[in-house]
């Protein structure tokens, strides 16, 4: 008998929970789009995205898109037809953002990678050093990789960088990640930052955001591959319609204020030792179940598995079973597995909106369900998360 009823709990790496308060921000008549309510939630989301990308120096921007949209409003702002670019792998998506280059007539050079390990910078840096005539025009690059659970180096990639002496624009995507751990554009010599509303911002998805640095706002002068609805030059006019080339999203610039004010309500730096905290919990217990060889770690390297995702493979079994048990028994949504990984693994959020009795509640869910269909696993998984939470409060 089913004891799925109660609150669903949605355990996937996006969309993630969306906070109560945020939901009731959404909740509001239609507005007047010049009124100096919606241009003032416009200009405060702007601004601290600045405080959220860590930058000074840069322009942030905001758009009615997803995180696929956001790939294409950065490729478009600074490139044109023709030009080199130079995708780092660790799975799927940086691999994906270099698809759509492609289709908008970049040359894209993918540096492979397997999908269980992290970009290596060294490998990165012999590769520019080869590019004597500065053909590669930007590097793309994603902090988490979503289907993998990679986390790269963004700083060593950076140092990587600066050892070639390359002059290419550095791109990020931090949509799984932002929120999550740290993130330091200008620190780091981030060109041109990307995320989304979805994951550790907290909100429903919906808007895609950008930051672009002064190299990558000179650029854009001269990008082959502008345009209008992308456009930073559009958007940065005064006028407040501007701002989203046609109507603005009202609600959802609402909604993702009230989240942008619980995560500095936190503290940013407060919700990225929170996920790390719950990644521990969640490792803790992988660790566990993997003794008993019928669950593993998609990540090789402990280091190199994120704070917002953890992705297990099942060798010898179905993850789909595991899911529709977890989902139809208990309530609780797993992540499936992705691209190369697709009924080889699955996948356990532990990115945005999400505590500690939350976690303990997905990996419960999981232990029971590896018992029931009999997956081999060691037993405790649970017990050691709760001792990796109970190290954190040492
Ligand atoms: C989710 C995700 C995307 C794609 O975002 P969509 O909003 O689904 O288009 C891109 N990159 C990463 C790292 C992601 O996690």
């Amino acid at each position: 008998m089913s004891l799925a009823r109660g609150r669903e709990f949605l355990s996937i790496p996006g969309p993630t929970n969306v906070p109560d308060v945020v939901l009731a921000a959404m909740h509001r008549p239609a507005m007047d789009i010049y009124s100096a309510d919606l241009l003032k939630v416009t200009e405060s989301c702007l601004a601290d995205l600045k405080k959220i990308f860590r930058t000074e120096s840069g322009t942030t921007y905001a758009y009615v898109a997803n995180g696929h949209a956001a790939w294409e409003a950065a490729l478009t702002n600074v490139l044109s037809r023709g030009d080199k670019v130079l995708v780092l792998a660790s799975g799927r998506f940086a691999v994906g953002w270099g698809d759509a280059g492609a289709m908008l007539g970049l040359d894209v050079e993918v540096l492979a990678r397997s999908w269980h390990e992290a970009v290596d910078p060294a490998a990165v840096e012999a590769r520019l050093k080869a590019d004597v005539a500065h053909a590669i025009k930007a590097i793309l690059v994603v902090q988490v990789d979503t289907a993998t659970g990679v986390v790269n180096d963004i700083a060593a990639i950076r140092a990587a960088i600066d050892a070639a002496g390359h002059p290419a624009l550095f791109m990020v995507d931090a949509i799984a990640s932002i929120g999550c751990m740290p993130f330091e554009m200008d620190l780091w010599g981030i060109d041109v930052a990307v995320t989304a509303s979805q994951k550790g911002l907290m909100m429903i998805p919906g808007l895609g955001f950008l930051a672009a640095s002064p190299k990558a706002r000179a650029a854009h002068a001269t990008a082959g591959l502008r345009a209008s609805y992308w456009d930073w030059t559009n958007r940065d006019q005064p006028e407040g319609y501007r701002k989203f080339c046609g109507t603005a999203p009202g609600h959802a610039l609402f909604g993702q204020r009230a989240a942008f004010d619980l995560l500095f309500a936190e503290g940013l730096e407060a919700a990225w030792v929170r996920h790390r905290a719950l990644a521990a919990a969640v490792q803790a217990a992988v660790e566990v179940w993997s003794r008993g060889g019928g669950i593993a770690f998609n990540v090789t390297e402990p280091a190199a598995r994120a704070p917002s995702v953890t992705t297990v493979l099942t060798p010898g079994s179905d993850p789909e079973r595991l899911r529709d048990f977890t989902r139809t028994q208990l309530g609780v949504i797993l992540g499936s597995g992705l691209g190369e990984l697709s009924g080889r693994a699955f996948r356990i959020a532990h990115m945005g909106y999400v505590n500690a009795p939350m976690v303990l509640g997905t990996l419960g869910a999981i232990e029971i369900g590896l018992a029931a269909l009999a997956i081999p696993h060691g037993a405790g998984g649970v017990q050691a998360a709760v001792a990796a939470l109970q190290d954190h409060f040492r």
